[in-house]
């Protein structure tokens, strides 16, 4: 099985990091990865040191949102890969090791070999938070990712459809299997702001993410509204949570004072 070859051995990179968080969905699309690098933001404007890892083999975006498309790995040793930096975080990403075309038609295998690579031989140095954009789902890769990692909790991001919170309900099982304390849902694409009336219009349902966290004990750390702010930022590569005029901003903020 994928699983068995994915080792990761967590040694020499993670050691001086205080808190891995894992952020991850049941399906693609709802926003996963522009929420990760949002909320590491968030993180880093409440004073801590943060590092972004994109896992995300069907489709790293983390090169796009921190405006790093392009940019070259970097060798901080014969062993180790140096992080980037941009907007005071730390970066590395699947998408910097190939070609993003590639990336969606990667084998298990390769995927396995590449992570492995990215999990053990980045030189983060000292980091408060490593955000993990995960792979979206709950396959063998993010199961094992999840019990060879060690996490300090996981944030699953969901929108409120139906589909989305069955998976990502999944995905809270997957966390309970491996004892990774799942510390909250986010709910994105909540709510769109009517630009006439500036009431909410639910287009993807309500209370779904709510009522999914209440069963399984596990809070609801925001609800991000859809808003053309967040996609527009998101392709000039600017992170909307930075943007104090944004009313979003506080949103991200608020849910990072949580984690903190
Ligand atoms: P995932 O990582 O779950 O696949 P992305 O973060 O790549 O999803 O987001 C998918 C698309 O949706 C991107 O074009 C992104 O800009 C857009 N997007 C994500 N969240 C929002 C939001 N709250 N409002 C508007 N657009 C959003």
């Amino acid at each position: 099985s994928i699983s068995a070859k994915v080792k990761l051995p967590s040694t020499y990179s993670f050691k001086q990091i205080k808190h891995i968080v894992l952020v991850a969905s049941g399906k693609g699309g709802v926003g996963k990865s522009t929420t990760a690098v949002n909320l590491a933001s968030a993180l880093e404007q409440e004073g801590a040191q943060v590092g972004i890892l994109d896992a995300d083999i069907y489709g790293p975006s983390i090169p796009l949102l921190l405006g790093l498309q392009g940019a070259e790995p970097k060798a901080a040793d014969d062993k180790n890969l140096l992080p980037f930096e941009a907007h005071n975080l730390k970066a590395q990403s699947i998408g910097f090791l190939v070609p993003s075309d590639d990336a969606t038609v990667w084998r298990g295998p390769m995927a396995s070999g590449a992570l492995n690579q990215l999990m053990n031989e980045t030189a983060w140095g000292e980091l408060d938070y490593l955000i993990v954009d995960m792979p979206p789902g709950t396959g063998d890769i993010q199961l094992t990712m999840s019990q060879k990692v060690p996490a300090s909790g996981a944030v699953i991001i969901t929108t409120p459809q139906d589909l989305a919170l069955a998976d990502a309900q999944k995905g809270i099982a997957m966390f309970n299997k491996v004892n990774v304390p799942v510390l909250g849902l986010i709910e994105n694409m909540s709510y769109f702001l009517c630009g006439h009336c500036g009431e909410p219009n639910h287009v993807f349902g309500k209370d779904g993410a709510v009522t999914l966290a209440h069963r399984h004990g596990v809070p609801v750390l925001a609800n991000i509204p859809l808003a053309i702010e967040i996609r527009e930022s998101s392709e000039q590569g600017n992170l909307i949570a930075k943007d104090n005029a944004a009313k979003i901003s506080e949103t991200y903020k608020t849910a990072a004072r949580v984690l903190a």
